[in-house]
């Protein structure tokens, strides 16, 4: 009777311990999985900086983003390498300007969008009412959009889409995102109109390198003064250097300005022979470096470029 009671005491005993390991076991697996749960990041290839920060804003912890084009590089001029065909082929998305913003990569992008699903160009939820076509750039529009705080924010809506056809189950969070950022450039938006007004009316002219300006005069009040025109590509010649000149002093314009994607040395000889100050240096194509802080804004930033120009513009005219 003992040896049958001590038994059934030791059967007990070894079913609990078994269930209370299997149990266990069930904990730490539930443990595991939740721990090996992150959502796997959808692998991003950009351009330019303005929209590589547009994807990061939108996509938040849910992307990796890689910019083919860093701070001060010149899109209209760029060239794919190697290297970045290799990032476009991995990339799971691309998002890039559009409207002939990346002239010398049309080629490239073309061949991505046919063998790729996932190829957007961000400028392509702005209706085409609000596009300008200077008549210079033969038949095609201004790809300067980003300087209408209101436009950029449209291109909002594109990244979202694309990033939600890519990854349906993240739909809501995408547009979570991309609607408070968008609340964000609104503020911007009338940050800037606030600003702009801190000059008289007269005072509100820009000159600058290439034609880069357009959106941005005719949204926040500025006549727009260029040495080049919409693209880099187009040379200066001696004729219109001799032009603006004269235009400046005509004006009494107190300082013109320099890009951070242009070479400097025609504007600041425009310059002296006006006799007139370079005003600063300003974010045209291209953002500043991520991480470069200014007035508590990150130059790498969108809202840092824009912050950037426009009290550079406002303090040097004033
Ligand atoms: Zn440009």
């Amino acid at each position: 009777m003992t040896n049958i009671h001590s038994e059934n005491y030791l059967c007990s005993c070894l079913g609990f311990a078994r269930h209370l390991v299997s149990g266990l076991f069930v904990v730490f697996l539930s443990c595991l999985s939740l721990q090996a749960a992150p959502v796997k990041k959808i692998n991003v290839t950009t351009t330019v900086t303005m929209v590589t920060d547009l994807v990061k804003q939108v996509g938040g912890d849910r992307v990796e983003v890689r910019g083919l084009m860093g701070p001060g590089v010149d899109p209209h001029l760029y060239k794919a390498s190697a290297s970045d065909v290799v990032k476009l082929q991995q990339a799971e998305a691309i998002f890039y300007c559009g409207l002939l913003l990346e002239g010398k990569m049309q080629d490239i992008l073309a061949k991505m969008a046919r063998t790729k699903k996932f190829v957007y160009p961000v400028t392509e939820s702005i209706p085409v009412k609000r596009l300008l076509e200077p008549p210079e750039f033969a038949g095609h529009y201004d790809p300067h959009v980003w300087f209408d705080v209101t436009l950029w924010s449209m291109c909002v809506d594109t990244v979202v889409k694309g990033l939600s056809e890519f990854d349906p189950s993240s739909k809501a969070h995408f547009e979570q995102r991309g609607k408070e950022y968008k609340a964000r450039l609104e503020q911007l938006h009338d940050w800037a109109l606030k600003t702009s007004k801190e000059l008289p009316k007269d005072k509100r002219i820009l000159i600058t390198s290439h034609d880069a300006f357009n959106y941005f005069g005719k949204a926040y009040g500025f006549q727009v003064v260029a040495l080049q025109g919409i693209s880099t590509v187009t040379e200066t010649s001696p004729a219109d250097m001799v032009k603006l000149v004269e235009f400046i002093k005509k004006h009494k314009v107190k300082a013109i300005f320099v890009e951070s994607s242009v070479p400097h040395k025609t504007i600041e000889r425009v310059a002296a022979d006006a006799g007139v100050k370079v005003g600063g240096e300003l974010f045209s194509d291209a953002t500043g470096t991520p991480g470069q802080i200014e007035d508590g804004h990150d130059l790498g930033t969108y809202e840092g470029m824009i912050k950037h120009n426009l009290n550079t513009i406002v303090k040097a005219l004033k």
